[in-house]
């Protein structure tokens, strides 16, 4: 006979207890900040997150059920595997059309997505949403600046430095060592900044042995240089396992590929302790490339520079409007360096708004384990809550988002015991970027047989001969060829 209600114990709303669910969906969890648990690793609470395609398990007294298993058939397969899944996108900038092979789904979107729906569940049981709020408080958002030094030009890296002056702890500097082999000396302008490494070849390799051997030597590059680089961001931001790999046995703190994932909060792939900070993909790069393409002269390069400098400004509004991060990627030489304008309009405009965190990578993957750090029980109470917090950083304040229907609220936690009355939050309507240009599968961006025969055998130039290190058919193929100068 099935217990009354009242026998049953009172159990807390959160943390949600999850039975097998697969890693990307607790990734997701983490990265909304709802607290959860591993079933069994601590005392029962309210709710229990199942999959009915895989387990069914028994609830404790006083728990409830809810199989998100429906849930879990809407989201996209690679995002759950975090695979290789990039293929060419293309976004709208005016009359250019900007190319880039980056992750086939957006997987802000998706997270959203999983996250309404199974916010929707959770209150229909009775349930509540607090979540550890993305940044410390009181931010509402993140902005930074991406740079990737390919290679030294001296009046380019000059006026990036000057474009950056006063926004310095805003920027991260990924530094390419083959690039700046000769110009070591210039890094000592960098000093005190956040320095990591983009490679010592300019290529990301398919296999990890390869990847392992050029990262490994790009950051001892760069530590003989007087730098301390703790993150690695792969050359032309692809990702897969033979990346992956490398930088989990290089001890990596943090990387940013957006062929796994671009406009996104960071999160931990399978396997992986690496964190990923995602950047948006449209750089000034992409713009002048397609303004070339149409055989464009300085004028039309102004133009797009300029295109690229409001999307920017637009962007990082809408983001910071919708309470989401951002940040946006370029290059010095050639790029940023030309046309200065479009790096320092950025910083601008992001530093004017009130409540947004100017960070860099170091400092955001610094932030973001704190926050995976911090424990949170919700009890319910008549017309509230209580929230009992454990780890509370002593760096960063912890701030939370109530969220109910379309509106949400904030909450700071000042101590380890906080009260909180449904009554006396502030609710407002919550707000949702919407990808600022046009996102395209295919068209004129569709990668030829070309592209797709040289992706097969990795190939490059940057590498010199002597140096391939590639085994297997590939790396045989990719050696003969390079041998007999196709
Ligand atoms: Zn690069």
């Amino acid at each position: 006979m099935t217990p009354s209600l009242d026998a049953q114990p009172v159990l807390p709303l959160l943390p949600v207890e999850v039975g097998r669910l697969p890693h990307a969906v607790l990734q997701m969890l983490t990265q909304e900040g709802l607290p959860w648990q591993v079933r069994g690793s601590a005392p029962a609470t309210r709710f229990l997150l199942w999959d009915s395609r895989r387990e069914r398990p028994q609830p404790r007294p006083g728990q409830r059920l809810l199989d998100i298993g429906p849930l879990l058939d809407a989201l996209p397969r690679d995002v759950l595997a975090d695979r290789d899944c990039s293929r060419p996108t293309q976004w709208q900038l005016g009359n250019w059309t900007l190319c880039e092979q980056t992750a086939r789904h957006d997987r802000r979107a998706v997270r959203r997505r999983f996250a309404t729906r199974l916010r929707t569940l959770l209150e229909e049981a009775g349930g509540v949403w607090l979540a550890v709020s993305p940044y410390p408080a009181p931010y509402r958002s993140w902005f930074g600046f991406r740079l990737d030094h390919d290679c030294y030009r001296a009046d380019d890296f000059a006026a990036v430095l000057r474009a950056i002056r006063g926004q310095e702890h805003a920027v991260s500097h990924y530094v390419n060592a083959d690039g700046y082999s000769q110009a070591a000396d210039a890094l000592w302008a960098l000093r005190g900044w956040h320095v990591g490494s983009h490679g010592y070849w300019h290529h990301t390799y398919r296999s990890v042995k390869e990847n392992l051997y050029n990262l490994r030597r790009g950051i001892e590059w760069l530590q003989r240089a007087g730098h301390a680089p703790v993150g690695c961001v792969a050359p032309h931001g692809r990702y897969h396992h033979g990346l992956a790999e490398a930088l989990r046995q290089l001890g990596v703190d943090h990387s940013s590929e957006f062929a796994l994932a671009w406009d996104e909060l960071p999160f931990f792939p399978a396997g992986s302790p690496v964190l990923q900070v995602p950047v948006h993909p449209v750089c000034l790069g992409l713009a002048l490339e397609a303004a070339a393409r149409k055989g464009a002269g300085e004028e039309e390069l102004q133009r797009a520079a300029e295109i690229t400098a409001e999307h920017f400004v637009r962007l990082i509004h809408q983001r910071h409007q919708a309470g989401e991060p951002l940040i946006l990627y370029g290059h010095p030489d050639g790029r940023l360096g030309r046309y200065p304008y479009v790096l320092r309009r950025a910083l601008d405009s992001a530093a004017a708004l009130t409540g947004c965190w100017m960070a860099h990578l170091a400092e955001i993957s610094s932030w973001w384990r704190a926050r995976q750090g911090v424990r949170l029980q919700v009890e319910g109470r008549p017309g509230g809550c209580l929230v009992r917090a454990v780890s509370l950083p002593e760096r960063y304040a912890i701030g939370c988002v109530v969220r109910r229907g379309t509106a949400q609220a904030r909450v700071v936690l000042r101590s380890s015991l906080t009260e909180v009355r449904w009554d006396e939050l502030s609710f407002e309507p919550e707000a949702r970027a919407q990808p600022q240009g046009l996102v395209v599968r295919g068209g004129p961006c569709r990668r030829s047989w070309r592209d797709r025969l040289r992706a097969c055998l990795d190939w490059e130039r940057v590498t010199p001969l002597g140096e391939l290190r590639g085994g297997g058919i590939r790396g045989w193929a990719k050696r003969t060829l390079r041998r007999i100068g196709a």
